[in-house]
């Protein structure tokens, strides 16, 4: 285990969990989404049948992942598309920088996509002097902040309207009591001249449907219709597991996606791209390329107990269900997928010492497993992580030993009272404050143990009747 990322965790935990403005924000989000999620999921006739049958897909697709990927790559190559087989981020973003390069174009456009997140997509193009625009508005107040995206689904969650007044005044000189709507209107404005001088638009893909060949995008902005709609290239880029069999499959997955992710019935535009435009077509980008990320996924599909989590459709509701989500917030984890999917994945996609910490950060109150709307036992999977973190020796020496010490002592409750009150509640403060932060206080300990308070009372009793 990274001492050095554990501590980093730590100390970002401590601080965020007590920054009464952050917690104010968060709750005021979460508090929409929870009634809009609550109030959506009274449409299904059986919810759980649907979540059955989601993860019923995504376990038969997962099951038969290399043909599905053949079966789409052949498809796409019939549409006309150009699929890349990245194994890692640094070759996904070699192909995008050749393709980019190959066409000349210098500013691109984006819509949200946590993939491209994943490989530092706007940083690297950056590097070579290509502009990279997020398109989606909670990406693009993040990417003028200069911060990455909070949340899988609503990146600038921990901003308040406040927040992003002051953003915008301090960005564009707009006035600082400007409303929403006022803001929402000058970033369209601002985007619309993105659009048209882009030289090629870059989405992810929520879906890749093998039958047809085509890279499905759900939003609800239009970002990223338009992202592809004006600009002459297309770029989708898309982790090997987002593939499902067939078009029909849509039939759950869209509105199943939009109810767990926002609240929807359905999200407000739901594309399938497959392909260029055609000889007859007058719009519509000239080339299309996907590219498939690897990155470490199949590390994780190579892992029975684990793979089920390749199954996500990053629908967020985990991330929201999660109490220690909502009280350490979405930068604290220092991964791109945070909350409990992040937990899972993550140090199985990247460095397992750098982020296998975060699976200790879990209640396993399993919060997380009760809404997943594909049924990944997410709790099962943290607990899993934790028992090859044990295996494997990742824990200090000094923990291993108190824990050890520990579970010695308190097996036998004869032996917890061997020690007084007075030395048990020192030794907890010391605990206590390495383990659960400075600004936490354990309760005290009684004088006397349940066992020897019950004993005392049983003997009076005794001594009563006779
Ligand atoms: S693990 Fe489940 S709940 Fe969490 S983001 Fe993925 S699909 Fe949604």
């Amino acid at each position: 285990m990274s001492h050095s990322s554990k501590k980093l965790f730590k100390h970002a935990a401590e601080r965020i969990a007590f920054d009464e403005q952050h917690r104010k924000t968060i709750q005021f989000n979460m508090g929409k989404y929870h009634a809009a999620v609550g109030a959506g999921k009274l449409r299904y006739a059986n919810l759980d049948a649907a979540r059955i049958k989601a993860s019923e897909i995504k376990r038969h697709t997962l099951a038969n992942l290399p043909q599905y990927l053949e079966e789409f790559e052949k498809n796409c190559i019939q549409n006309g598309i150009t699929v890349l087989w990245a194994q890692t981020a640094a070759d996904a973003i070699q192909y995008i920088t050749n393709i980019l390069q190959e066409h000349k174009v210098t500013s691109v456009v984006k819509s949200k996509s946590m993939t491209t997140e994943e490989i530092e997509l706007n940083h690297e193009l950056e590097k070579i002097g290509i502009e990279s625009v997020e398109t989606d508005l909670g990406e693009y107040i993040v990417q003028l902040a200069g911060e990455k995206p909070y949340h899988i689904v609503t990146p600038a969650m921990h901003k308040s309207k406040q927040d992003v007044a002051v953003l915008f005044h301090q960005k564009f000189g707009f006035p600082l009591t400007s409303t929403a709507e006022e803001m929402t209107n000058l970033a369209r404005q601002k985007l619309r001249e993105k659009y048209l001088a882009a030289g090629a638009g870059i989405t992810g893909a929520n879906f890749l449907i093998a039958d047809k060949g085509g890279v499905c995008v759900t939003e609800n902005e239009g970002n990223a219709i338009m992202s592809t709609a004006f600009p002459d290239i297309h770029i989708a880029i898309a982790g090997i597991e987002k593939v499902i069999p067939s078009f029909k499959d849509l039939a759950l997955f869209w509105p199943h996606l939009a109810q767990h992710g926002t609240g929807q019935a359905i999200s407000s535009y739901n594309t399938m791209f497959t392909g260029p435009r055609k000889k007859n077509e007058p719009h519509g980008p000239s080339h299309m390329y996907v590219i498939l990320l690897d990155n470490g996924r199949s590390n994780l599909y190579a892992q029975e107990k684990l793979n089920v989590a390749l199954s996500c459709i990053r629908c967020g509701a985990c991330l929201n269900a999660c109490p220690i989500y909502k009280n350490v917030g979405g930068y604290t984890y220092n991964t791109t997928y945070q909350g409990p999917i992040g937990t899972v994945i993550s140090p199985h996609l990247g460095n397992f010492q750098e982020h296998i910490h975060l699976s200790t950060a879990c209640s396993l109150c399993a919060g997380c497993t009760e809404v997943c709307p594909v049924k990944i036992p997410l709790h099962e999977l943290i607990h899993e992580n934790r028992k090859r973190a044990v295996s494997q020796n990742f824990f200090p020496l000094t923990e291993q030993l108190g824990m050890k010490a520990f579970e010695y002592v308190a097996s036998k409750s004869k032996r917890m009272d061997l020690i007084g009150s007075t030395l048990k509640n020192i030794l907890l403060s010391i605990a206590g404050s390495r383990l659960w932060g400075k600004k936490r206080e354990f309760p005290k300990i009684a004088k006397q143990s349940f066992r020897k308070q019950y004993l005392k009372l049983a003997k009076k009793q005794k001594n009563t009747k006779q």
